[in-house]
């Protein structure tokens, strides 16, 4: 027997129609590339969201689609979020730091039609138009389009809302899609559907996570780009947040001066951007009022106790630790404090925030080590699998990396981790081969290859060191060929043809041999606890 409720279906413009019969005078407000601020409301961003589906559907794309987006955290970019969805297409957002190369291989493989650029990226465009097969390009600028450029604004101009239908999807429909860089290989897709971000909206929200409430205001550090801004957009936009966007300037002072002149109550971002924000503040604590502000979400990498720590004691400012992943429309865990855990003392308080946190609804997690799965004690290790309606269940278009999943139906992290027994996941190490510095990753395969095609290179290892500000940072292990020679300013010069600058490893150590394992890989392992006190210069 079934249950007797409705067959109602989670879609994207169900919130888009909530938003506008609910939120209408409510403000969303967007720094600008010269650093003034736009602001416009609800009903502004519903219309426009409308104008954009009509927009687009006039172009004669066929459903699902894909529209591509290379911009910052901005308004037009949430009317991207919403109306592309809403006009039966799917949203896909680039990741700008990304090399050229890469970025005509995404936008290749994902076989996008149009692409919304902001103008600050408009030079991208010159790196890859004879890479890539786009129908269309449309800019997002307040004023007139660079030379030989349509703006957003004219594409919109002449759409008619009032055409607009709110379209009667299946909520298993594709709505959104990111590459991640995030596992070995070429970017892998994760395509989002509308139910996954609803859901995703649904449990983010909740008090023990992002704790959104219609009283909130939300400015999302982490890029619109990146994982959906871990939901932010998505979930404020449900909720009904005024929503804060800092557009392309992320340094400390123009976070700060937001946060302290739009009452900001939550914000999130990768410990990077967090690491930069505390030196300012420790520099002149008095300096802005930041008495609105909340709550703070780290993610991306492992927030450091000691600045968890560092911001509450100095500064009366509560983190929250948070862990996901691409493939998990991202956020999977978060570590609030229970109640269980606040009967401990504060030391131990901040220990467990420091861990990774604890599953949200309808997340499942189990750990698989040698032994089967580990017990949650909080000591054993294993790689972490998760099951759950926000988790990829398959890469897009392509069939590498599908054994990351497995044959009962679950997604292999690639973090080992150790569970406690009140199930506080702590990641411990990661059998992924990469390095994440400042939330994006670095592939080490990507540069260990092209490294080994330089003449004078016999091996190349690249491993991830610890970094201060960074987190991480790549240092390339390099075996010479018999004979020959290298500075590392050549090798790098070398790299320079293929890699994003901040791509390129800090360092490089000349050593007469690379340690391997039986089977012939680099042993990695041992390479990353030789070099684990490798100070940078
Ligand atoms: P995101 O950077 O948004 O988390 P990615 O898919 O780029 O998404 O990266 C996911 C990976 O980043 C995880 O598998 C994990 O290795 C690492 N990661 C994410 N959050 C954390 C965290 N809080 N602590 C440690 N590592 C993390």
């Amino acid at each position: 027997m079934q249950g007797l409720t409705m067959d109602y279906q989670l879609t994207l413009p169900a919130l888009l129609k909530r938003a506008e019969d609910l939120f209408g005078p409510k403000e969303i407000v967007t720094r600008l590339p010269d650093k003034s601020l736009h602001r416009y409301t609800y009903a502004d961003f519903v219309r426009r969201s409308k104008k954009l589906g009509i927009a687009l559907r006039a172009l004669g794309l066929e459903k699902s689609d894909r529209v591509a987006t290379l911009a910052w955290n901005q308004y037009q970019h949430l009317e991207a979020y919403f109306g592309v969805p809403s006009a039966e297409l799917v949203l896909h957002t680039i990741n700008p730091r990304l090399s050229p190369q890469e970025i005509a291989y995404i936008i290749n493989h994902a076989e996008d039609k149009v692409l919304f650029i902001d103008e600050t990226l408009v030079r991208l465009v010159d790196a890859i138009k004879d890479d890539v097969d786009l129908e269309h390009i449309y800019v997002y600028t307040s004023g007139e389009a660079p030379e030989g450029f349509t703006s957003y604004e004219d594409f919109i101009r002449d759409a008619d809302e009032a055409e607009f239908v709110y379209p009667d999807l299946d909520e298993d429909d594709a709505a959104a899609l990111c590459y991640t860089s995030g596992t070995t290989g070429r970017p892998k897709g994760a395509l989002y559907s509308h139910r996954c971000l609803c859901i995703h909206s649904l449990i983010v929200a909740m008090p023990d996570a992002f704790n959104f409430r219609e009283a909130d205001t939300v400015l999302p550090v982490v890029p619109m780009f990146h994982v959906n801004a871990w939901g932010i957009p998505v979930t404020a936009t449900m909720v009904g947040c005024k929503q804060v966007m800092p557009g392309p300037h992320l340094d400390p002072e123009s976070l700060l001066e937001l946060f302290q002149d739009e009452e900001v109550t939550f914000t999130a971002g990768v410990p990077t951007i967090w690491l930069g924000i505390l030196q300012t503040l420790d520099a002149d604590p008095d300096r802005y009022d930041l008495s609105k502000l909340e709550r703070m979400g780290v993610g991306g990498s492992a927030a450091p106790e000691g600045m968890i720590r560092a911001y509450e004691k100095r500064h009366g400012l509560k983190i929250l630790h948070a862990w996901g992943m691409t493939e998990m429309s991202p956020v999977g865990t978060a570590s609030y404090v229970t109640s269980e855990l606040r009967k401990e003392p504060e030391d131990v308080q901040f220990k467990y925030r420091a861990k990774q946190g604890i599953q949200l609804p309808f997340v499942e997690i189990r750990a698989r080590g040698d032994e089967g799965f580990i017990p949650w004690d909080g000591r054993t290790m294993g790689e972490l699998e998760v099951r759950g309606p926000t988790v990829a269940r398959a890469y897009f278009n392509t069939d590498e990396g599908s054994d990351k999943f497995t044959d009962d139906g679950w997604f292999r992290t690639g973090d080992v981790v150790s569970i406690t027994p009140g199930g506080y996941v702590e990641i411990r190490d990661r059998d992924k081969d990469l390095v994440k510095s400042g939330g994006e990753w670095i592939s080490s395969v990507d540069l260990e290859n092209t490294l080994m095609g330089h003449d004078a290179v016999a091996e190349a290892a690249v491993i991830a060191v610890p970094h201060e500000k960074w987190d991480e940072r790549p240092l390339a292990v390099v075996v010479l060929k018999e004979g020959r020679s290298a500075t590392p300013e050549e090798l790098r010069e070398y790299l320079s043809k293929d890699f994003a600058s901040w791509q390129l490893p800090d360092a490089f150590e000349f050593v007469d041999s690379i340690p391997r394992t039986a089977t012939g890989k680099f042993l990695k392992m041992a390479l990353r606890e030789q070099f684990k006190d490798y100070q940078l210069t």
